[in-house]
């Protein structure tokens, strides 16, 4: 089934983990995908291995802590397929510390990428989506987000931000044809968790009722039911994707 056929999609980091799940999927959908991230050499490995599965993905170096970069980057977007449907704000860091040897540079940067982030490319996208009166927006919170985490103060705050800011332009942006939905995903095994203690992760893999880590994938179907026609009567949600480790 091609549920996104012919839609235009914008996924921030999206060449790796989540993001690149998300953009595989999103093309086999139908969807015209464009990835960002910030490597030149793993965008054009990407666009390459989507190739070799015959899926047409585009890659834009953007940073999204910038927002000249970011505004271009819709731009060139809106440029090559004449509108942009879809903004999936996947990109995040992690950078852990414990409050007492937190330094102000690790709250700065992820506050910058996951937070500040957001904003820009939510405010880039909004233009042109306010102009078409059509737009689905995905925000990557977490469950750490709903329940706090020991040593992410940092993240934690992002992830917390990012629920706020998805209720409050789900208020501005729902009479203008743009839904925003936050999705708040438990551990996935992607490079992100893989750099956790081994000891963390089998004491969060004991608490999924379903006893396991999730597969990027879960994280992208998800996304997917978000960014649908089908979920045009879902706003301001936050959709726990956690194997039931926060029931
Ligand atoms: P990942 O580290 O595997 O991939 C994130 C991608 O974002 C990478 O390609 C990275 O280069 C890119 N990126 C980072 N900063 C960027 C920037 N400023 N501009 C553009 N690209 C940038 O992470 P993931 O595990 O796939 O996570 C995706 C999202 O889901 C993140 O927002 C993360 O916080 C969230 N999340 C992940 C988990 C998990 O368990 N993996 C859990 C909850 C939430």
């Amino acid at each position: 089934m091609n549920r996104l056929e012919n839609k235009v999609a914008v996924i921030t980091g999206g060449t790796a983990g989540i993001g690149a799940a998300t953009a595989l999927l999103f093309a086999r959908e139908g969807a015209k995908v464009t990835v960002w991230g910030r490597s030149e050499k793993r965008g054009e490995e990407f666009v390459r291995s989507a190739a070799g599965q015959g899926l047409d993905i585009a890659y834009d170096k953007v940073d999204t802590s910038d927002f000249e970069g970011v505004k271009a980057g819709m731009k060139k977007v809106y440029d090559r397929y004449g509108k942009i449907d879809i903004l999936i704000n996947n990109a995040g860091i992690t950078r852990d510390s414990t409050m007492k040897k937190m330094t102000v540079e690790q709250w700065q940067e992820v506050i910058d990428v996951n937070l500040t982030g957001v904003f820009y490319c939510t405010k880039a996208v909004s233009e042109y989506m306010l102009a078409a009166g059509y737009g689905r927006i995905v925000n990557a919170s977490s469950v750490v987000g709903l329940y706090g985490n020991f040593g992410q103060t940092n993240y934690v705050a992002t992830k917390a931000g990012i629920i706020g800011m998805t209720k409050t332009l789900a208020r501005e942006f729902g009479r203008k044809g743009i839904t925003v939905n936050a999705v708040a995903p438990g551990f996935i095994a992607t490079d992100m968790v893989a750099a956790m203690p081994e000891e963390v992760l089998a004491g969060m893999k004991a608490k999924v009722p379903v006893g396991r880590l999730g597969d990027p994938e879960d994280i992208a179907y998800a996304y997917l039911y978000l960014a649908s026609d089908e979920a045009s009567y879902v706003n301001g949600a936050t959709l726990s994707v956690d194997g039931g480790m926060t029931v």
